[in-house]
């Protein structure tokens, strides 16, 4: 179910001064991403770590008013000078989350849309991201759609990932967020039985209490936002499509009353 309230994640990819052609809209220039952090601190937002987001939707406290967390998938090396810098002088924490076969090199799995490879940390820099507070999550090993894939091949993709970067990191590995953002209950089982305390897909909306903590919802963040659909993002968790998708949705639920025996 989508809620506006809770707790919105904001999801990221690459910040960079080339932000790309095809996959444009998955990149920020430094000066947005910036302006855009700069907006979450004049705007009185609290920045939660995943961690306590995951203890206000399992109801153990309650969620601030006006608060987000920050998340980057696939972990790209221009996050060092792009992202960490904003981060550490506005005190926010972040969850980078790694493709664990990948980690120091590129993002083959974007390769087929033509764009130039962009480069991914090594493990010296996201042990930096560690020493500095940020959270490592895992992103699977190699970024596959996971649906697709056998249960053997899809537990050594979530399993695999968490033991790798655990080993290399000497942190234990919390989180996880879902390559594509796809997901389904055999995916979200696998998780908990890793042993990760939650997952991130890509639905839009909040995160309040008994929202489901393997399917956190997330805002993804493109380099065609504006300070207002920014903003609108942080309010409620939704894109302006996605919330007039869901606004009508609600509305016509509202009209038409589920035939009894019908899933809603
Ligand atoms: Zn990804």
């Amino acid at each position: 179910m989508s809620s506006p309230s809770g707790v919105k994640i904001m999801v990221y990819h690459w910040i960079d001064r080339d932000p790309g052609q095809r996959l444009r809209e998955w990149g920020l220039t430094p000066e947005a991403f910036e302006a855009q952090m700069m907006a979450l601190a004049e705007g009185g937002y609290q920045v939660l770590p995943l961690i306590d987001v995951l203890q206000i939707v399992r109801g153990r406290r309650p969620a601030p008013p006006k608060s987000v967390a920050l998340t980057f998938d696939d972990g790209y090396l221009s996050l060092m000078d792009h992202a960490l810098p904003v981060l550490k002088r506005l005190g926010f924490p972040a969850t980078f989350f790694l493709v664990s076969d990948r980690v120091g090199a590129t993002n083959t799995w974007d390769a087929r849309h033509g764009d130039r490879p962009r480069s991914l940390m090594g493990w010296s820099e996201a042990a930096e991201l560690a020493a500095q507070g940020m959270e490592i999550g895992s992103h699977s090993r190699t970024h596959p759609v996971l649906t697709g894939l056998s249960e053997a091949e899809m537990e050594n993709e979530i399993r695999g990932s968490k033991e790798t970067i655990e080993d290399r990191l000497g942190r234990p590995v919390r989180h996880f967020s879902y390559p594509h953002g796809v997901d389904d209950a055999r995916c979200q089982r696998l998780v908990a039985e890793a042993g990760y305390a939650g997952a991130c897909s890509t639905l839009s909306g909040g995160n309040g209490p008994g929202a489901n903590p393997y399917r956190l919802h997330r805002s993804e963040i493109s380099y065609y936002d504006t300070a207002w659909s920014f903003s609108f993002k942080a309010r409620t968790g939704f894109g302006m499509r996605s919330w007039a998708r869901s606004a009508a949705g609600d509305l016509l639920r509202r009209l038409v009353p589920t035939p009894r025996g019908v899933a809603s």
